[in-house]
């Protein structure tokens, strides 16, 4: 058991459910009103098996996890789920999920609540993980947190006094999609448009560059894992920067720049007390020389760009929860419509 979690016997009531569903597995987790985790739990997601099926094994986990825990399911307030988009938040539908492509156009929050008796919360993964940071991740410290989550793509949670900003049409916190680059040579993003922040500092993009550079015949330390078979990753320009390769460093320097980049016109529109970055692209974090400087390149490019107010004020960190995030996040957005329903915000 870690610092934050709790037994049942300890939980402060009511207890809430978060469900994170992800393209390989769906993150389970009971958590008390402090937003301590009680029990945590996963199973595949196995997409491909359709939905309603889905829903009967979420209903089925949710049982089990609270008996595991020793939760009687009437303690449980409410339920919070979170899926990848798109969606359509407030009519509870999932629309159509690109790493789902089994799940479409579906009544997913409605379903799910006929199968758990509960009442559920939908909401979209990163703003989820957003919320988590924001409530016990950082939430401790600011009263307005945007996370950025670097992985396959660029993701983006942006919570404000309580608030998840979804949006009119549930794109609200789309910040991979910020253009940083109008030039004829921007680069293609996957949602089709050219030049976006997605296009510079996701994975995908890290590694395409890498492909590209030592295509055109750069010298790097890559070029003879990549000749020996391995695949390229964002793993191993990590790897080979901490020993010193110079493509490498330039290649991640050069994300963090693109990506300070894009900060500033979060900053810009949302002036949040912080930002924080998570997903699984972190360079090894603040335990490592590379995450720290490429978390410093982050901050000195926001800084060089900013208005004075907010490159002084402006917190930017890694994440706190890791892969916690989404289901704790979820599970506290499920507490504040609770709240708000039964009169006790
Ligand atoms: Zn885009």
């Amino acid at each position: 058991m870690t610092d934050s979690q709790i037994t049942a016997a300890d939980a402060k009531r009511p207890i809430y459910a978060g469900i994170d569903v992800g393209g390989t597995n769906i993150k389970f987790g009971l958590v008390d009103d402090n937003g301590k985790v009680i029990i945590e739990d996963k199973i595949p997601t196995e997409s491909e098996n359709g939905l309603p099926d889905a829903i009967i094994r979420m209903a089925a986990q949710l049982v089990k996890i609270a008996a595991d825990a020793g939760v009687p399911m009437d303690d449980i307030a409410a339920v919070g789920l979170a899926t990848p988009g798109t969606m359509d938040i407030a009519a509870g539908m999932i629309l159509e999920p690109y790493n789902l492509p089994a799940w479409r156009n579906f009544p997913i929050r409605d379903e799910l609540s006929k199968a758990t008796g509960k009442p559920v919360t939908y909401a979209n993964d990163a703003g989820a993980a957003g919320f988590g940071e924001y409530w016990v991740g950082c939430g401790a410290e600011f009263g307005s947190t945007v996370l950025i989550t670097l992985g396959t793509g660029v993701g983006a949670g942006i919570i404000v006094g309580d608030m998840s900003i979804d949006g009119e049409h549930s794109h609200g916190a789309e910040c991979g999609h910020i253009i940083i680059d109008i030039g004829e040579d921007a680069r293609a993003c996957t949602c089709g448009q050219n030049g976006h922040l997605e296009a510079y500092c996701s994975a995908t993009a890290m590694v395409k560059r890498a492909t590209e550079s030592l295509a055109a015949g750069q010298e790097s330390s890559m070029k003879a894992r990549v000749d020996g078979g391995e695949e390229l990753t964002t793993l191993m320009m990590a790897e080979e920067a901490d020993k010193g390769d110079k493509l490498a460093l330039q290649l991640i320097e050069e994300a963090a720049t693109y990506l300070g980049i894009g900060l500033v016109t979060i900053a810009h529109t949302i002036d949040p007390s912080a930002i924080v970055l998570g997903g699984a692209v972190n360079f090894g974090g603040p335990d490592s020389e590379l995450g720290r400087k490429f978390l410093g390149w982050v901050r000195a490019e926001f800084k060089k760009r900013s208005m004075p107010i907010l490159a002084e004020k402006t917190v930017i960190d890694f994440a706190r929860l890791g892969g916690d995030a989404g289901y704790i996040g979820t599970a506290g957005l499920a507490r504040i419509s609770h709240r708000k329903s039964s009169g006790s915000a």
